[in-house]
C-alpha cells in the first residue's frame, strides 16, 4: 500500500517561541493551507519548554518573556494576575495557546519528529501522525530535552540523590538535607536562593560569578543578543546570555547574598559516596547534588542530514546566523544568540525571510 505523505513547502519542528515566530511569518508570507507549512510539536500542549518549568518560576522571577509578533503577552494575562504569584509554566503556555488560535497556526500535536532524511530534493520528516515531505526545514526544538550533566570521577558511587534543574520541583523536598548546587547561571542562583532558605547549601561554579546591578528590560535583552551574535560572527562559541550580561542582582539575590548563600566555591574534583572532594583534600558532605549545568541542542533527529562537521559542531552561515552553512534550506533557530524569547522571535523572522528567498518563493 502507498504510504500517505503530506507535501508542504516548509516544515517547522517545535512550537516554542522560536517555532511559533517562524510559523507567524510563514503564515504572513502566504504559506497557508495544507501544502503551505506545518509545525510539528512533540509536547503534549502549547507552551514549548515553558510548560515544564518548576512552579516557583513566576512572572516576577523570569527575566521577562518577550512578546511574539502580533500579540502582546500582557493581553493574555488576567487583569488581576499578580506577577509574583503566576507561575510561568501556566501563563506562557496560556499565551502560546491563544497565539496559535488567534493566527490559526498549523501546529500538529502529537507531532514528535523521530528522524529527518534526504529524499531526492526534499526532506522526509518522520513524525507522529504521519510523514511530511518538505522543501525547506526550520528546526526549533530547543534544548530542554537535552539536559547536560558534566562527568566527574566518582559520580556513580554517590549514595545520595543527583538531579538536574529539569527535574526540580520545589525546595521543600530538600528540607533538612545538605545540598550542593553546581552551576553559575540564572537557574543555579534562583534555585540556590530557594533551597538555601530551607536547608544547608554549598554553591560551586567553574568560574567566579559576575554579578551586575540594574535593570533587565527589552533594551538590555537586545544588547545581550547582539553581543552573543558578535561572538558567533567572530567564530567563538556563542556562550550563554549570562556569560555576556553577568548575573543580575535582583532583590531576592541581594537577600540571598546577605544571608551568605552566595558564597561560592570552585568546582570540586571528585564525587565520593558521601559528598564532594577538592584536590587539596577538603570535602563537603552532601545528601543531594543539584546539577544546574544547562542544556544542549536537541538535534538528534537531524543526524541523517550529517550537518555536524568533523569537530562535532554545526557551522552556521556568517551572514545569516540561523542558516546551516552547508545546507541553505535548513535553519536552526532558538540556539546560541537566539536562545531567549527575544532572540527566538527575531531568528524566526530572519529564517523565514532567507528560506523563502532560497526556495524562490519570494
Ligand atoms: P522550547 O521552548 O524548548 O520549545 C521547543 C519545542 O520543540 C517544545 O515544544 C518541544 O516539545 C519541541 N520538540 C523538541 N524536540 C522535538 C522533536 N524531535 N519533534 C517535535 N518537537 C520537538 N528566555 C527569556 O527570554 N526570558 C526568560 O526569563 C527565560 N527564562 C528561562 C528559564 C529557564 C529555566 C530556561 C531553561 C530558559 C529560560 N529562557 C528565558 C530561555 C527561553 O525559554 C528559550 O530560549 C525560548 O523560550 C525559546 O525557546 P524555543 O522555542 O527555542 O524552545
Amino acid at each position: 500500500m502507498q504510504e500517505a505523505v503530506r507535501e508542504v513547502e516548509v516544515a517547522v519542528i517545535g512550537a516554542g517561541q522560536a517555532g511559533l515566530s517562524a510559523s507567524y511569518f510563514l503564515h504572513r508570507a502566504g504559506l497557508t493551507g495544507p501544502d503551505g507549512h506545518v509545525v510539528l510539536d512533540g509536547s503534549p500542549g502549547p507552551g514549548g519548554a515553558w510548560q515544564f518549568r518548576w512552579p516557583s518560576l513566576t512572572l516576577a522571577t523570569v527575566n521577562g518573556v518577550h512578546d511574539l509578533p502580533g500579540l502582546p503577552f500582557a493581553e493574555t494575562l488576567g487583569e488581576h494576575d499578580d506577577p509574583a504569584a503566576v507561575p510561568a509554566s501556566k501563563a506562557v503556555p496560556n499565551y502560546y495557546a491563544e497565539y496559535e488560535r488567534r493566527f490559526d497556526l498549523p501546529v500538529r500535536r502529537p507531532g514528535r519528529v523521530s528522524v529527518v532524511c534526504d529524499r531526492e530534493s526534499r526532506y522526509r520528516v518522520e513524525a507522529e501522525g504521519g510523514v511530511v515531505s518538505a522543501r525547506g526545514l526550520i528546526n526549533a526544538t530547543g534544548t530542554w530535552e537535552h539536559p547536560f550533566v558534566p562527568v566527574y570521577p566518582g559520580a556513580a558511587t554517590f549514595r545520595g540523590r543527583q538531579l538536574h534543574t529539569k527535574d526540580y520541583d520545589t525546595a521543600e523536598e530538600f528540607r533538612g538535607q545538605r545540598v550542593v548546587v553546581v552551576g553559575g547561571g540564572i537557574s543555579a542562583v534562583q534555585l540556590l536562593d530557594e533551597i538555601s532558605q530551607v536547608t544547608t547549601t554549598t554553591w560551586v561554579t567553574r568560574r567566579e560569578p559576575r554579578f551586575t546591578e540594574g535593570e533587565f528590560g527589552p533594551e538590555q535583552g537586545r544588547a545581550a543578543v547582539a553581543r552573543v551574535e558578535e561572538r558567533v560572527r567572530a567564530g567563538l562559541p556563542p556562550g550563554s546570555v549570562v556569560s555576556v550580561t553577568g548575573l543580575l542582582l535582583t532583590p531576592a539575590l541581594r537577600a540571598a547574598r546577605d544571608r551568605g548563600a552566595l558564597q561560592r566555591l570552585p568546582m570540586f574534583d571528585e564525587i565520593t559516596p558521601t559528598g564532594v572532594r577538592w584536590a587539596d583534600g577538603s570535602t563537603r558532605d552532601a545528601d543531594v547534588i543539584l546539577w544546574a549545568t544547562g542544556f544542549r541542542s536537541a538535534l538528534d533527529h537531524l543526524a541523517p542530514l550529517r550537518l555536524r562537521e568533523p569537530g562535532g559542531g554545526i557551522v552556521l552561515d556568517g551572514a545569516v546566523p540561523t542558516r546551516v552553512a552547508a545546507r541553505p534550506t535548513v535553519h536552526l533557530i532558538g540556539y546560541g544568540p537566539s536562545a531567549s524569547t527575544i532572540g527566538a522571535n527575531r531568528a524566526g523572522r530572519v529564517a523565514v525571510r532567507e528560506l523563502l528567498t532560497e526556495l524562490g518563493i519570494r
